[in-house]
């Protein structure tokens, strides 16, 4: 089966002279004031907009016609999202916005320029084109080099106006190759004690879990709680710019520790033949999130989120197909036992199970619900009633280790 994967690649526009900048501002503001224009249809229709709208918009805004189609695109974007997440008297409101060029108005190209080799020249309108030198860091340089040798597929290039600096982001595609029929499902969840926890469960035998692992994402929350401890310091004396710098570099550095979450768990997902990934859908979490500091696995969810979508690319990018389950067909799967199907109430770190007597480490026994709640859609399950899992002595994370290994399968 073939899949299309998307990444994204940041760089940033080197010291662009006046002229440049004048002109990357002017363009802003006009494909700002587009963006709300077709905004003020409230319309939700892509072909609407382009039938009633297009002609007159190429009149009004001095812009090249596909920076009007994007606009048009982000406006409806914009909209729909609004909608999602409305609560009873909110308003609209539009802040900044960023401009999106697809493969019909922008270049990019390697030179033998000094100062970077990297030019992105971009039409802005009926007239006027700017070529800005780019530079990557060393991650984010080596993906837009396998770009240009061609592995990759360029499509739209996002230009972000960030505290008075130039950023390109680059989405770039390619597809790839994965299994139809999988043999391993791979469950990665966040937990209620860890930041994700992982178990696979095997087509051979879908009743015996094995190698259960955890990732405790304790470095995330001592970054968190660091930043969070200097950010209201900082609030205090009104330093506000300082405060929002910071909340950069933390981003940065949790981000850089999800990444080599991520990194573990593709490796975790590779050990096993034909493996697919299964995750939970968790697009609406904000809708219920409410400020509760007691429960962790809110305070998980939103680095998990994250995770989930570097984990996404990092699979598909080996092969690894991933899956989401709707909350639907997630529903109580860290109130049920994995063995008998009983659902109880669960305190603690220990999953007790009042009518079979399992006892089980609860964010893994919620894990494999939700293997086999995918399990059963694939008609892997069998008649005989389930074996216990693995559980060892080990079902207790290990305070030190970031991750640690149960068992073997
Ligand atoms: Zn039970």
């Amino acid at each position: 089966m073939r899949k299309n994967v998307q990444v994204c690649v940041v760089g940033k526009v080197f010291k662009p002279n006046r002229l440049k900048v004048l002109a990357l501002n002017r363009t802003l503001n006009e494909y700002f004031r587009l963006v709300r224009w077709y905004i003020g249809f409230n319309s939700k229709s892509k072909s609407f907009l382009h039938e009633n709208c297009y002609g007159k918009a190429k009149e009004l805004f001095n812009l090249n016609t596909a920076l009007i189609q994007t606009a048009r695109d982000k406006a409806v974007e914009i909209l729909k999202g609004f909608e999602r997440n409305r609560k009873d008297d909110s308003i609209l409101r539009l802040k900044g916005i960023s401009m999106r060029f697809d493969r019909r108005c922008y270049r990019f190209s390697k030179t033998t320029n000094v100062l970077t080799p990297y030019w992105l020249t971009l039409s802005l309108n009926r007239r006027e084109k700017v070529s800005l030198p780019i530079v990557f860091g060393e991650r984010q340089r080596r993906r837009i080099e396998e770009a240009l040798r061609g592995e990759w597929r360029f499509t739209t290039v996002e230009m972000v106006k960030h505290y008075g600096e130039w950023y390109a982001h680059f989405t770039l595609e390619k597809v790839v190759e994965v299994p139809d029929e999988p043999e391993t499902i791979i469950t990665i969840d966040r937990g209620e004690h860890n930041l994700a926890v992982a178990v696979a469960i095997s087509k051979s035998n879908p009743n015996k879990p094995m190698k259960g692992q955890f990732w405790r994402g304790q470095e995330i929350k001592r970054i968190r709680g660091l930043y969070g401890h200097i950010r209201r310091r900082l609030q205090e004396k009104k330093l506000l710019k300082k405060v929002k710098e910071l909340k950069g570099k933390e981003r940065r550095k949790v981000n850089q520790q999800l990444h080599i979450i991520a990194n573990q768990i593709v490796a975790y997902a590779k050990q096993f033949p034909k493996p697919v990934i299964v995750m939970e859908d968790l697009s609406g979490i904000r809708d219920n999130f409410k400020r509760s500091k007691k429960l962790n696995r809110r305070f998980h969810s939103l680095p998990f989120r994250r995770l989930q979508t570097i984990i996404e690319y990092k699979a598909l990018l080996e092969g690894i197909e991933v899956r989401y389950l709707t909350k639907k067909e997630t529903r109580n799967t860290s109130k049920t036992c994995h063995r008998c199907g009983h659902v109880a109430q669960v305190k603690g770190r220990e999953f007790r199970c009042p009518k079979c007597g399992l006892t089980y480490n609860r964010d893994l026994n919620a894990c494999i619900n939700i293997a086999h709640a995918l399990t059963r859609g694939m008609g892997w399950g069998s008649c005989e009633p389930p074996e216990p899992a693995d559980e060892g002595t080990g079902a207790k994370p290990a305070l030190n280790a970031g991750s640690l290994v149960l068992q073997g399968g």
